[in-house]
């Protein structure tokens, strides 16, 4: 009885250290690609924080609204 708790154990960790090395990877690359659509920048011309998703990116500036990309 103890001995099968053991072995079950055993895989446990396992299992968990062959997962802990590969999900932190796989973890940052989604939150790296939400935290793009999230990001706050700020707005070149106004100084008005807006995220990624919001602003309008012109020659690759960050722009809060059509009128300060203009
Ligand atoms: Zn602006």
């Amino acid at each position: 009885m103890i001995l099968k708790l053991l072995i079950f154990a055993i895989a446990g960790v396992m299992i968990y250290k062959f997962f802990g090395g590969k999900l932190p990877s796989i973890s940052k690359s989604a939150s790296e690609k939400k935290l793009d659509d999230d990001t706050l920048v700020e707005c070149e011309k106004c100084g008005t924080y807006v995220t990624v998703k919001e602003s309008i990116i012109v020659h690759g500036k960050y722009y809060c609204s059509k009128e300060c990309s203009v």
